[in-house]
């Protein structure tokens, strides 16, 4: 099923090929990017000149930002626009599960369904349309939204009904992943103290009861050629895990490990490794580890 025209907003590291795969499934697209639309834009898709030029042109519109304060701007900038045909906003960015209800409600004083739906599978998984999306949405705006979200995330999963719900799901998946990250790191460098090739650990534990993504993708493809090209970077893994610890101490949720792994290490490689793609944590812990 195609809808008439579809809006994407943010076409950067995961948007971009989001809007590629969603364009190559026959949508027609007006897309925009503060950062410069037309070098983003998937072949064939219109060029907007704001926000507001995408909400009255399609009816459900895409947002894959940074976080969630230019998230809500924007949402603020759709329901502004003055002849608005914007009906749905599709929230692809990872924000808060708090800023994705504040989104939520401003949109709805003006009729305007909200989806949370972030996604996660890096950069190489937006490319090849086989990100997990956790949406959190009504069953019927599910119903009417799964096909179009399917062609950019062959895992999109319905987690729950209450705004707020997908983002909480991945936030938890980015705790899970910035640990084990950061434990795979520790190790592989415990084992090269003591003499173990890194390509024989990963080979060794990908097969053992420690195995995780960070072995099984990261360390091979990334860490062990020293490509360090994930295309997510460290500011956005800090950020997920803040959000995550924000919302555990609203909630007085155990967050022993997550309060550790931002405080001392993730927080710690932001500060000193700003602009490093976040695959950069081994050689972060290396140098940490003098
Ligand atoms: P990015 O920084 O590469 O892209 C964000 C894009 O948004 C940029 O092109 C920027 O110019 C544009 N933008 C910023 N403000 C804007 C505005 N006001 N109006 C229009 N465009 C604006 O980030 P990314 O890596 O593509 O990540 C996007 C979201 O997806 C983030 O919330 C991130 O946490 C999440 N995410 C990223 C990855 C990853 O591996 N990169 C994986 C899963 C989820």
């Amino acid at each position: 099923m195609t809808e008439a025209m579809l809006g994407f907003i943010g076409l950067g590291n995961m948007g971009g090929p989001m809007a590629v795969n969603l364009a190559a499934a026959g949508n027609a697209l007006i897309c925009y990017d503060a950062s410069g639309t037309a070098e983003r834009a998937p072949d064939g898709a219109q060029h907007a000149s704001s926000a507001a030029e995408v909400a009255e042109k399609a009816a459900i519109v895409f947002l894959c930002l940074p976080d969630g304060p230019i998230a809500n701007k924007v949402a603020g900038e759709l329901m502004a626009a003055p002849a608005r045909i914007v009906e749905v906003v599709v929230d692809n960015t990872t924000s808060g599960a708090g800023e994705a209800r504040a989104t939520h409600d401003m949109l709805a004083e003006a009729g305007i369904a909200y989806a949370d739906a972030p996604v996660s599978g890096g950069a190489s998984g937006a490319r090849a349309g086989t990100l997990a999306m956790m949406v959190a949405t009504s069953d019927a705006l599910y119903t009417r939204l799964e096909p179009l979200l399917l062609p950019m995330a062959k895992n999109a999963r319905h987690v729950g009904r209450e705004p707020g719900q997908g983002m909480a799901m991945k936030l938890l998946n980015n705790f899970l992943s910035g640990m084990a990250m950061a434990a795979t790191s520790e190790a592989i460098a415990f084992g090269a103290r003591q003499g173990l090739d890194m390509a024989t650990i990963i080979d060794t534990v990908s097969v053992s009861s420690g195995t995780n993504t960070a072995i099984t993708d990261k360390f091979p493809k990334r860490i062990l050629s020293e490509s360090f090209d994930s295309g997510f970077a460290t500011r956005l893994m800090t950020k997920d895990l803040q959000l995550y610890v924000d919302s555990c101490k609203q909630l007085d949720a155990p967050r022993r490990l997550s309060e550790t792994l931002l405080e001392q290490v993730w927080g710690q490689m932001l500060v000193d490794m700003p602009a490093s793609d976040f695959t950069e944590i081994y050689p972060f812990t290396l140098t940490r580890d003098k």
